[in-house]
């Protein structure tokens, strides 16, 4: 247990232990164990400045010291020890995983842990399998659809920016980055504010955690999708693994925001869906120089600084337009997983050392504007854009065109002088072939207004590629009392394909929380 101190302003490139003197200031302390808890720079109102968190440990009575002090600034900070309680119940079956994204690994990993042997349905391959059918796409091959960006050993997150960061505060975010870092990631992500990974480090700790699962006695089959799910007296009773029974009590269902066939069975098989929110919209991709010059003016480059990184958002017209998943020196990526369908997303390497910082810039989108009386009608509005954009592109390039030409309304044909990243390539052209007019309006009017809030974010030639689509999911599947399905006992939906999770770190979070549901009822099996 610990005190923490918040909010302490330091020159950027001071080393962090000059955050200590003050925290202990501020709390009146002469002695105690000052560390580093997080930080971060804020470059806001043209002055850069690093932000740090302390903790103090060694402090008699904390709790009490803390609520004396009355600082909003100053915390009690109990101890983030993670102990899940286990149930004394029989399991008359392993507990079934399906999918092995964010959710599903964190749910195996602990399950495999603390002895429960889980079995892990995956539709697509193992990572080096995935590695192998991602590069073969991004270089003019063929689309595996069930081996792709979206699909495969470690889930959406494996060919991303690895970003960890999430609006919740759940404790067991701390797990979360303890676990990671167990598993080989850099141990920097458990004191920045901001933490990422990147896709080259990422892998590697998927592999990890996986080959623990293994080592504890769980199993992972790869190339075994989830085809089916039987219901009996409003209880789970059976999966179809590749059309194969599989006898199971328990079941946790993360099979991400892309799984459109297994969330068009679940509803036919009369599992619960409802129609949820979520965005559609471009990439947009700028030198990062640029986006450094902007927020650090003449330190751009300082060492010391990190590539800087950005969230803008407005709204008008009961609409939201904002920047999304927002990719410092990175890449724009081609993430469809279905023939016939373009999608971009973007991710970075860990070092975030590429020439184009890329994000997405998303418009909200609500149940009314893809209404078409079932709850999969989010899925045919994604679909008919992706579908648009491949059209229009004659392939699997992305329908590009630059933010001077967008704004004028006038199609492109060719760059200007940003080039793009995205592989295998792009059509250069306009792109009111794939949006809605209503995402492209809004974008039009947020443009300038980023622009005024970020200087050369509009310039002429910034790009903008299409469409972004995925970006979270367009169902929830609905929990009731125990984290189940409210029309099957035993089935755990999780992650951000049921609508519980937005992010790696929010799907991890989420199927910790699964595994922890199914411990505390069950013994080990
Ligand atoms: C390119 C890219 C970059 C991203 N960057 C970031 C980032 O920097 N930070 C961040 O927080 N988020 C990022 N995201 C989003 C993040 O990856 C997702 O929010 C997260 O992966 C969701 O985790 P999940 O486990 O719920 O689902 P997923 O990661 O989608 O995993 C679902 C898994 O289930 C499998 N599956 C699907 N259907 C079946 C079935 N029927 N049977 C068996 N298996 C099935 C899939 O193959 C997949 O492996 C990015 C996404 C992409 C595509």
């Amino acid at each position: 247990m610990s005190l923490l101190v918040t909010g302490i302003r330091l020159p950027f490139d001071a080393p962090d232990e000059e955050a200590f003197a003050p925290a202990m200031r501020t709390c009146g302390l002469h002695e105690g164990r000052p560390s580093l808890y997080r930080r971060s720079i804020d470059a806001r109102h043209g002055k850069i400045q690093k932000v740090c968190s302390v903790l103090i440990d060694g402090v008699e009575g904390e709790e009490a010291f803390a609520e004396h002090l009355q600082m909003p600034s100053v915390r009690y900070k109990p101890s983030a020890a993670f102990a899940p309680v286990l149930g004394k119940k029989r399991l008359a079956h392993r507990p079934v995983v399906v999918g092995l994204g964010p959710a599903g690994l964190f749910c195996a990993h602990l399950l495999a842990r603390y002895g429960y042997r889980p079995l892990v349905l995956e539709r697509g391959g193992d990572l080096a399998e995935r590695d192998r059918a991602v590069r073969r796409f991004q270089k003019g091959g063929e689309l595996d659809p069930a081996c792709n960006i979206q699909f495969g050993e470690g889930g959406a997150g494996a060919y991303s920016d690895g970003k960890l960061t999430t609006r919740t505060h759940d404790p067991l975010c701390e797990a979360v980055l303890q676990t990671l870092v167990e598993n080989g990631a850099p141990e920097e992500i458990l004191r920045l504010a901001k933490p990422h990974i990147g896709t080259d480090l990422l892998k590697d700790v998927v592999k990890a955690m996986r080959t623990a699962i293994v080592q504890s006695g769980g199993e992972v089959r790869f190339r075994t999708p989830l085809t089916g799910v039987e219901v009996r007296g409003g209880r789970l009773a059976a999966v179809l693994a590749d059309g194969q029974a599989v006898a199971c009590e328990r079941v946790v269902l993360a099979v991400g925001h892309s799984a459109r066939d297994t969330f068009a069975m679940l509803h036919r098989v009369g599992v619960e869906l409802l129609p949820k929110p979520f965005s559609v919209g471009v990439r947009i991709e700028h030198p990062q120089e640029l986006i450094d010059r902007a927020l650090y003016g003449r330190l751009a480059g300082h060492p010391a600084l990190p590539p800087a990184e950005y969230t803008l958002s407005h709204r008008e017209n009961g609409r939201a337009c904002y920047s999304f998943c927002m990719c410092p020196g990175g890449l724009v990526v081609a993430a469809a997983s279905e023939p016939g369908g373009v999608v971009t997303n973007g991710m970075s390497y860990h070092a975030r050392d590429g020439r184009n910082a890329n994000a997405a810039l998303a418009v909200s989108v609500a149940p009314e504007d893809f209404d078409d009386g079932t709850p999969l009608g989010g899925i045919a509005f994604q679909c008919g854009l992706e579908r648009a954009a491949y059209a229009a592109a004659g392939g699997y390039y992305a329908p590009c065109q630059t933010v001077g030409d967008f704004l004028r309304g006038v199609p492109s044909t060719g760059p200007g002088a940003i080039l793009p990243t995205y592989e295998p390539g792009v059509a250069y052209g306009s792109l009111s072939a794939v949006l809605p007019p209503f995402v492209e309006g809004q974008i039009r009017r947020c443009l300038p207004v980023f622009g005024r809030k970020m200087r050369g974010f509009d310039s002429a030639d910034a790009l903008l590629t299409a469409p972004e689509t995925r970006t979270s999911s367009p169902v929830r599947i609905p929990r009731g009392e125990g984290l189940f399905s409210v029309s099957a006992e035993g089935l755990i939906p999780c992650g951000e394909g049921a609508g519980y999770a937005g992010g790696i770190m929010s799907a991890a979070v989420d199927g910790m929380r699964a595994a922890c549901r199914i411990m505390e009822e069950f013994a080990p099996f």
